[in-house]
């Protein structure tokens, strides 16, 4: 019997092609199948929608959603991945070659973006009232080609070609005033499926257009350019993302953005709390909460305000006591220059009535806490105004009921210091939630291999809804059979990534050795410098002496550099030059491999993790607010190298001293350590270390003369000041790395006491499933129940 996904992928295809299926390419294979889903699940979603706008539910707001590949994730998660495979395989083409033709949706720049996505995928599999909200971004990140060891940008207008996935939905669009211009907000909402449930749940992207098609005055007195040039105006807003997770350039732009998506999707919530529970708005955080993923949808506080006051006649006290029911504020970033900040003069250019709602909230904050007794002082660095800029964290702790952190280190980070003056007033607020990633795509999908053992062993697949269930399997650790069977896979999943690094990059690269990966957005904090340092001494180590016995090691980098961040894009360049030399030294034939991923996002990631041996996780204490690659590599195996930060601190916790190798200052010691800290004296004393730093500058490493190599080099040692020479710490840090990193590769050569250590990561890894960090958030923050269709 031909099943359902057979009888009419044939039909999709032709729609999408306008051929036949001999004819049609991968691309407009995918385009007729992701037709097909939609298809599908067009009746069960509209069905959840419905559902879920009767009770209370959690809105998700995101300025960055880092989707990655769709069509996949969704026949898994519907069952019918047999079927299409069959069904693909019927009309002559190959169901991997039709997924391999999927356009990453990258409309992210990492950590933050990705773990709104695993987010999502959690709570559709709990069937819980989630929706997100966030931009329709016209190029997602950057495209990134390295040429001649250099970065090079370019856009990604990744939905060009047509993307079926999300839906236009005219009727429901929404105006969003500013003062110089007026915009249609439109929704495209794409399905987020459940994994095994009938639910499905959505994010809605808004997109900017202009409120008439054309000014037809100005097209009928012959100024047509002006009338296209007005519809770009409106265009621009939703064109790009911005390619930075610290710092912001384009302000202007940047806020009107941030608050053309909030002032959209709180129109909507409002008009569906009205249809379902009346005109009485004061009720409106009994049935509604949302979740702000750091400061980029703040401005939804002041917005809230103004539609219940402005448009709907409450009280001001009666607004903030609904605002204060309503908002939750996930902080990301332990660095306080990194909390966004914008000068009050933007808020006067595009929204006066923001700008005064916002004063007002200013005015009674200082009133309040005058009256309890606070220190002006305390008052004035506090406000939500203050020095001529609008504090969008300060905004976000004052009226939010939840205020969280992302790691327990981190957590315990900004009550102490970043948001220490909050905490101190308001201790209540602020709890812990731990970032966790769904071991649906970043297991079962990824490494299916790896996800067919784990089956196997425990007697079922509970695991790909309870990842918790693969604790149960931690006395099989010392089963010889079964490290064969993990060594097995690992190498199968080597060949795999090595194939597609062929077709992708062109290069070669050795199966048989230890495969080491770093691979992250570029940040000084994260310290790719002191991996690229170590793999150059370490050639050096192999030059003096040839017979050292060392098991062969591919080093692995992917990551981006923010256009504008001058130093991340040196130290791209000085680990492709450090490639250059080791990948071109037949001594180190078979031995040592240096590999840069080019324009690593969600799809590489899939393939390079599961072929990972070691995971390198080595910021500097207390920098990283959590990191979630380091619970991807865990999941699959990959050993954690890193040091104590962010969540490496509880991985650690979780597998123990003996399945983690972890070095380096810790977060507490750093202050002291700092004091007297001398990065020269490192320079001269540490064996080594001085041989790598001078080949920056003395013509083994070539920065193509543009002095970058020059500028890295007294970053580590003098810095512009005494206090900022080598702030991250790397020379520091740089011996006990090398005594760790080396014993870990030593340790590698047993391979049963490996393939243990391997075991013991994965089914340990069940905190970091993100249905566990959801369930948490569910019950702890947004007081939602499941509500299965
Ligand atoms: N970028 C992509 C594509 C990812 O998949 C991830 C997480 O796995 C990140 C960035 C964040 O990486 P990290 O946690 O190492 O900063």
């Amino acid at each position: 019997m031909t099943s359902d996904l057979t009888q009419s992928l044939g039909s999709f295809v032709r729609s999408a092609s306008g051929k036949t299926t001999t004819s049609s390419s991968n691309a407009e294979f995918w385009a007729g199948m992701a037709s097909q889903i939609v298809n599908q699940i067009a009746d069960s979603w509209e069905t959840t929608t419905g559902t879920y706008q009767t009770g209370r539910q959690e809105h998700y707001f995101s300025a960055e959603f880092l989707m990655g590949r769709a069509l996949l994730n969704n026949l898994s998660n519907l069952g019918l991945l047999e079927e299409a495979q069959a069904a693909v395989a019927a009309e002559g083409a190959d169901l991997a070659d039709v997924l391999e033709a999927e356009h990453d949706a990258a409309l992210g720049n990492g950590g933050l973006g990705r773990l709104a996505a695993c987010f999502l995928d959690s709570c559709a599999t709990m069937n819980l009232p989630v929706t997100g909200y966030g931009i329709l971004y016209r190029y997602g990140l950057f495209k990134q080609t390295i040429d001649s060891g250099f970065q090079n940008e370019h856009p990604d207008p990744w939905m060009e070609e047509g993307y079926p996935f999300v839906i236009r939905r005219e009727e429901e669009a929404r105006y969003v005033r500013f003062s110089d211009m007026d915009v249609r907000a439109i929704p495209y909402d794409m399905p987020i499926t459940g994994y095994n449930t009938k639910n499905v749940n959505t994010l809605r992207l808004w997109k900017s257009e202009p409120i008439e098609e054309f000014d037809y005055d100005a097209f009928n007195s012959q100024r047509f350019t002006d009338a296209i040039v007005e519809r770009e105006h409106v265009a621009d807003l939703c064109r790009v993302l911005y390619p930075n997770d610290t710092t912001y350039e384009g302000k202007v732009l940047r806020v009107r953005q941030q608050y053309f998506f909030v002032s959209a999707s709180l129109q909507t919530m409002i008009d569906v709390y009205k249809r379902e529970h009346g005109n009485d708005l004061r009720d409106f955080g009994k049935y509604n909460s949302v979740q702000l993923n750091d400061t980029h949808p703040v401005l939804a506080i002041p917005e809230l305000m103004r539609l219940l006051m402005d448009d709907n006649g409450l009280s001001w006290d009666d607004a903030w006591a609904v605002v204060q029911q309503t908002f939750a504020y996930t902080n990301h970033t332990v660095l306080a220059e990194a909390l966004e900040t914008w000068e009050v003069s933007i808020f006067k250019k595009l929204f006066p009535r923001i700008l005064a709602i916002v004063q007002e909230i200013d005015r009674r904050f200082r009133e309040e806490l005058a009256t309890a007794g606070w220190h002006p002082g305390k008052i004035e660095y506090m406000a939500p105004v203050s020095g001529g800029s609008v504090h969008m964290a300060w905004i976000a702790c004052y009226a939010a009921f939840s205020i969280n952190g992302v790691a327990a280190l981190h957590t315990e980070i900004i009550k102490r210091e970043t948001l220490h003056d909050w905490h101190d007033i308001w201790p209540e607020k602020f709890n812990n939630k731990t970032n966790g990633v769904t071991q649906r795509r970043w297991l079962n999908s990824c490494n299916i291999p790896l996800a067919n053992l784990l089956t196997e062993e425990l007697g079922s697949d509970a695991w790909v809804t309870d990842l918790a269930q693969l604790e149960q399997l931690i006395d099989r650790a010392d089963d010889p059979a079964l490290h064969r069977r993990l060594i097995e896979i690992k190498r199968s999943n080597k060949e795999r990534f090595a194939s597609w690094v062929k077709g992708r990059q062109g290069v070669d690269i050795p199966i048989d050795a230890i495969y080491d990966v770093q691979i992250k957005r570029l940040h000084e904090y994260k310290r790719q410098l002191l991996n690229g340092m170590y793999i150059l001494d370490l050639y050096y180590r192999l030059k003096d002496d040839p017979s050292l016995d060392i098991a062969p090691r591919v080093f692995i980098f992917g990551a981006k550099a923010a256009p504008g961040y001058k130093r991340a894009k040196a130290i791209i360049k000085l680990i492709n030059e450090i490639g250059r030399v080791v990948n071109n030294d037949p001594d180190m034939a078979g031995r040592l491999t240096v590999l840069w991923v080019e324009n690593y996002n969600v799809t590489p990631a899939e393939y390079i993790i599961p072929a990972a041996d070691v995971s390198e996780q080595i910021s500097t204490a207390g920098k990283e607010a959590s990191g979630t690659s380091n619970m991807k590599f865990m999941m699959n195996g990959a050993l954690t190298l890193g040091t104590m930060d962010g969540a490496n601190v509880e991985i650690h916790e979780a597998v123990g001293d003996d399945n983690a190798y972890i070095f380096g200052a810790r977060e507490e010691d750093l202050p002291e350590l700092r004091k007297r800290y001398n990065p020269r004296e490192a320079y001269e004393t540490v064996p080594g270390l001085k041989r790598v730093l001078d080949s920056f500058v003395n013509g083994v490493l070539d920065d193509g003369g543009s002095g970058d190599f020059y500028d890295l080099l007294t970053s580590l040692l003098d810095g512009s000041s005494w206090e900022d020479a080598d702030v991250y710490y790397l020379l520091g840090d740089f011996a006990d790395y090398r005594d760790v990193r080396d014993r870990m590769a030593e340790d590698y050569k047993d391979q049963d006491k490996w393939a243990k250590m391997c075991w013991v990561n994965i089914v340990k890894s069940g905190r970091f499933s993100s249905d566990r960090t959801i369930n948490d958030y569910a019950q702890q923050v947004w007081k939602i129940e499941p509500a299965a269709i």
